[in-house]
């Protein structure tokens, strides 16, 4: 079996679902590509970690003061 060739693993592109080769050189691993990329980035940013009208520095000081 000397020329057995091991396949490297294939996984669907967590944006998009397209198939991609899972190597190396694919810097955009899980990702298909760049636009995939960022806009799971875009979607991950929009949804928890927006805190309207609540700066996070207040948050801490009061946290703070009451705690101690
Ligand atoms: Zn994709």
């Amino acid at each position: 079996m000397s020329n057995f060739i091991k396949k490297p693993p294939v996984v669907p592109c967590p944006n998009c679902g397209t198939e991609l080769v899972w190597d190396s050189a694919n810097s955009y691993r899980p990702f298909c590509s760049a636009r995939c990329k960022n806009n799971d980035l875009v979607a991950w940013a929009n949804e928890d970690h927006a805190i309207p009208g609540q700066p996070l520095e207040d948050v801490f000081s009061e946290d703070l003061e009451g705690n101690y």
